[in-house]
């Protein structure tokens, strides 16, 4: 049995004093992360103070994104060591804004899946076809495609542990969601791209979440499909009350 990730992604939004007052909130009132892990991925600003303010509760703290070095000359970016350092938890790499707006590429994002390893951060691969994709039905060979790619080179106990969020991109933000059983037919795809590169045991234990217009009125039947373990949750997310009613229908 997969534990269920629900993850905001908060995106560019919130100021951080209203990052703080969302946090003290709700962390007194996230369940244990026993039964299910909620994480919140801020913008970079905040992740300092959130994590402070998360310490010895239940709610987690992810970045957007980071870059794959080290450090050095990379004016702008945000380092995994640095994230790291300060109590980051997860990290959501290769969301389809930054691959469509910002030039993130799969090779970019299998630098930062490794980078994000040699950390200790749990990735959450973003995949997801364009609106062009899946009506010339090329939504399989896609996610396939940027799974095969994004988790090239990992070991198999990597694997277990990656997070892989499913986000049909003409879903992302348009109150379109993918029906429950489309969405869970491609993270089956996904999952079968896993068991063939990987193995049948890094196919049973990677979890793989749905994203794109994700609230409380759906998530229900998005959680009770058979390979759907979590959702990747952007406007939804932004409200105190709306992300603990989704981190409680990935409690059930
Ligand atoms: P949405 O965003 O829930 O607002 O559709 C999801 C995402 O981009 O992760």
């Amino acid at each position: 049995m997969r534990k269920p990730i629900i993850a905001g992604n908060w995106k560019m939004n919130k100021t951080k004093r209203e990052a703080l007052d969302f946090t003290q909130e709700i962390k007194g009132l996230i369940p244990s992360t026993e039964t299910v892990d909620a994480v919140v991925c801020s913008p970079a600003l905040f992740l300092d103070a959130l994590v402070n303010e998360t310490e010895g509760t239940d709610l987690k703290i992810g970045a957007q994104n980071m870059y794959f070095e080290e450090s050095g000359a990379f004016t702008g970016e945000t380092s995994p060591e640095a994230l790291a350092d300060i109590g980051v938890s997860y990290v959501v790499l290769g969301h389809s804004e930054r691959r469509e707006l910002f030039g993130e590429t799969d090779e970019s994002v299998n630098q930062k899946v490794h980078a994000s390893f040699k950390h200790n951060l749990t990735p959450i691969v973003c995949v997801g076809e364009s609106l062009e994709q899946k009506e010339a039905d090329e939504t399989a060979q896609v996610v396939t495609e940027q799974v095969e790619k994004a988790l090239n080179g990992l070991t198999d106990e990597q694997v277990k542990k990656t997070v892989i969020a499913y986000e049909p991109i003409w879903a992302i933000g348009t109150g379109k969601t993918a029906s429950a059983d489309d969405a869970n037919d491609t993270c089956a795809v996904i999952r079968e791209v896993v068991k063939s590169r990987f193995s049948e045991d890094a196919a049973q234990a990677v979890r793989i979440q749905y994203g794109g217009s994700v609230k409380p009125a759906n998530i229900n039947e998005l959680l009770g499909k058979s390979d759907i373990d979590g959702a990747l949750v952007g406007g939804a997310s932004l409200d105190p009350q709306s992300f603990l009613q989704l981190v409680e229908a990935g409690n059930e």
